[in-house]
């Protein structure tokens, strides 16, 4: 179980970030953290997976623990070696590399070379499109397909907690539900996920239990089902219809993202 109580987060010594944020991961559960662009969800991820230092931002309160055990002030390495692996924002692979390659750079922190094998194995296997362009550079495939490439990659550390920070970003919707299939295939081998995105109902149809988010505090912890049934919280916090659709999606949506999409229909030829 993963457990985060009561964290701050400043950057630039002066932008408080996070304020007063608890929230708990169990085992094998997927757990979604919701809300608008800025408020603080990338900011928690980055206090779990000690990568806070690389922005400036720093911890000055609260504690996190994995099983018991504090890791609030452990180096990023070592917390991936403990279980908990994260894929950042923006799936950053390396494109110069294939895709075996990239899968490799992954498993760095196994040392036993045949349950890395295993493991690379099981990722060909959940993703059949890497698995036929293994030998390919990974710059060469579309957006979905390197989301799903910098997903195995964290998958290679054999963690049994994952961080997702918004896979969906700047995917058209039927690679978002294959996002989401492949979220609910690794939670159901054992892996338990915090799942980061701004596609609440995505998230809340793969999540057991959510965590919204507004200007660096939580303001509504709910089972899934609760926050899906509930009309107010749909509308006011998620901005979703009652469809379950983003309400003015297009018009909000940053002009990268639409071309980023745009480019990915073209792509796969839809
Ligand atoms: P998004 O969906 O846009 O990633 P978010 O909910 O993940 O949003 P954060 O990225 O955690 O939000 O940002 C929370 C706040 O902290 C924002 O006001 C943001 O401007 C600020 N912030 C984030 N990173 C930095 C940084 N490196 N330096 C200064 N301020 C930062």
């Amino acid at each position: 179980m993963l457990s985060v109580d009561n964290i701050e987060v400043v950057y630039n010594g002066v932008i408080r970030a996070v304020q007063g944020v608890s929230l708990e991961v169990p085992d094998k559960s997927v757990v979604a953290l919701l809300g608008a662009n800025g408020a603080g969800k990338s900011s928690v991820l980055r206090a779990i997976s000690g990568l806070l230092g690389m922005q400036r931002g720093k911890l000055v309160a609260g504690s996190i623990s994995l099983d018991g055990q504090r890791i609030e002030r452990m180096e990023t390495s070592k917390i991936v070696r403990l279980g908990l692996a994260q894929v950042l924002e923006g799936r950053r692979i390396f494109a110069s590399l294939t895709i075996e390659e990239n899968l490799r750079a992954g498993g760095f922190s196994s040392r036993d070379s045949a349950a890395t094998r295993q493991t690379y194995e099981r990722i060909m296997a959940l993703f059949p499109v890497l698995s036929e362009r293994r030998k390919q550079q990974a710059g060469y495939l579309s957006g979905g397909e390197q989301q799903m490439l910098a997903i195995g990659r964290a998958m290679m550390a054999g963690p049994r907690i994952l961080l997702l920070d918004e896979p969906s970003l700047g995917l058209a919707p039927f690679l978002v539900q294959q996002i989401r299939d492949i979220i609910a295939q690794i939670n159901a081998e054992g892996t338990a996920v915090l799942l980061v995105e701004q596609n609440a109902s995505m998230a809340l149809s793969v999540a057991t239990h959510g965590y919204i988010m507004e200007t660096g505090k939580l303001v509504l912890s709910q089972s899934a089902a609760e926050m899906l049934a509930d009309d107010q919280v749909k509308r006011f916090y998620l901005g979703l219809n009652e469809a379950g659709t983003k309400r003015d999606y297009g018009r909000f949506k940053d002009k990268a993202v639409r071309q980023a999409e745009k480019a990915e229909r073209k792509q796969v030829g839809v």
